[in-house]
């Protein structure tokens, strides 16, 4: 089928075309679900994603992570460990006339958390499993392989219609989202981070994301006296110090939230101190010589972050001031993301209201998050204003990860709608 030039698919026509692409969305999500795209891990996705943006009619390209360009960027977050050989897709489907209105990315990231307990789970993280009544389960069922099959299912819609964008569309399948922004990072390096909007399919639930906090990773190692437990009394074990320089960590939270500016007045609480991750000692009759505490915390959009750095420097030495030991030592590996906040980008608001509407959905409430997301990349590093917007799920980042599916082709359903008044759309050339 091919649309006759300027004849522009109505809502109805759109979203029925979508509707046909339900199937083919839940497949490319559950294919998606089944590879276990941890760090490092992240290949077996985008082989998936080429092969799914190549169905849906595009010539997707590699964007390889290139560390000396990564690490020469006043944006980038540092990593200590090997980008070699790794990869964010793009696709670019230009209008096959004169460009007639606004360019639009549409990004996903590829990546996933780890899974956590296995014997949480009632299911095996990485099998994708439908219960019937709607939800599908897997570890980034939600957050947010979602994201990717929609995009995709909301380009192949078009195709079926015979009709392209009247301006770029850029899709972006990306990596390292949940640990650094490098991969949309690297997007943004090599050309393809600026158009005027980009829309980040996170699940949201079908509110739209327009502040976001910024997120900072530091580990802390810390030392006690180790010694025999027949010594307690000339010994300080580590553990204790590290528990000490939680404390006074919990402090520094204490002090940034007292400050919460409007974009964020209606979260009660949105910095958080996270230690994700404790290590530390061997057996019960050693009393620990050192521990390592692997942390995250959140920051308003605009604080400095060499500021930052030296407040959780001043917390954790004031907390391991009695450990008898040596000095602890904090380093930064992964996130430096400062926070986000879209500004007067009403036109990019009120047309997703007007999509989001017609395609017979609520009209998407505003929402800061309490996290952080590539928007940030892509609007401070691109110049692009982006918001997120997405399905509905639950248990992000926790066991039984899960997404409601209806959620999904409706999120593709309104991109599909918004790609049509935001860039507009052209009759393909008839195909053969
Ligand atoms: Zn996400």
């Amino acid at each position: 089928m091919t649309q006759a030039p300027g004849d522009v698919p109505g809502d109805a026509e759109l979203l029925a075309a979508v509707a046909a692409e339900r199937e083919r969305i839940e497949e490319l999500l559950c294919e998606l679900v089944a590879v276990p795209t941890t760090l490092g891990n992240e290949e077996a996705g985008q082989v998936v994603m080429t092969e799914a943006f190549r169905s849906a009619g595009l010539e997707p390209f590699d964007v390889a992570l290139d560390a000396d360009a990564l690490r020469a960027s006043p944006h980038a977050s540092p990593f200590s460990w090997s980008v070699e050989g790794k990869r964010s897709v793009v696709a670019t489907w230009d209008p096959p006339g004169p460009a007639t209105g606004r360019t639009l990315i549409l990004n996903g990231h590829v990546d996933v958390v780890t899974a956590g307990p296995a014997d949480l789970w009632s299911s095996a993280a990485f099998t994708p499993r439908r219960d019937g009544t709607g939800w599908l389960y897997g570890r980034g069922a939600c957050d947010m392989k979602s994201g990717l099959a929609a995009m995709v299912g909301a380009v192949r819609a078009l195709r079926r219609l015979g009709v392209g964008p009247g301006a770029r569309l850029t899709l972006q399948s990306v990596i390292e989202e949940e640990c650094t922004g490098n991969g949309a990072l690297q997007c943004v390096l090599a050309g393809h981070g600026a158009a005027d909007a980009a829309i980040l399919v996170e699940p949201m639930a079908g509110d739209v994301g327009v502040a976001q906090v910024g997120v900072s990773w530091f580990d802390v190692r810390v030392f006690g006296v180790p010694g025999h437990t027949a010594d307690a009394a000339i010994s300080h074990s580590a553990i204790d110090v590290a528990q000490d320089v939680i404390a006074a960590l919990r402090g520094l939270e204490e002090e940034l939230n007292a400050d919460i500016p409007p974009a964020f007045a209606a979260l009660a609480r949105p910095i958080t101190l996270n230690v994700g991750a404790i290590h530390s000692g061997e057996v019960a009759s050693i009393i620990a010589g050192d521990c390592l505490l692997r942390c995250r915390i959140a920051h308003f959009p605009g604080a400095d972050l060499a500021d930052l750095r030296r407040r959780i420097e001043a917390a954790v030495a004031t907390g391991a001031a009695g450990s008898g030991g040596r000095p602890p030592v904090v380093s930064y590996d992964g996130f430096a993301a400062p926070g986000y906040a879209l500004e007067g980008a009403g036109e990019l608001l009120s047309a997703l209201d007007l999509a989001t509407t017609r395609a017979g959905l609520p009209c998407p409430p505003r929402r800061a998050l309490p996290a952080t997301s590539d928007a940030r990349v892509l609007g401070l590093a691109g110049g692009t204003p982006s918001v997120l917007y997405g399905a509905r799920g639950e248990r992000m980042h926790a066991p039984d990860e899960r997404v409601w599916l209806p959620s999904v082709t409706e999120t593709a359903g309104a991109l599909a709608l918004f790609i049509r008044d935001w860039c507009g759309l052209q009759g393909l050339p008839a195909s053969r």
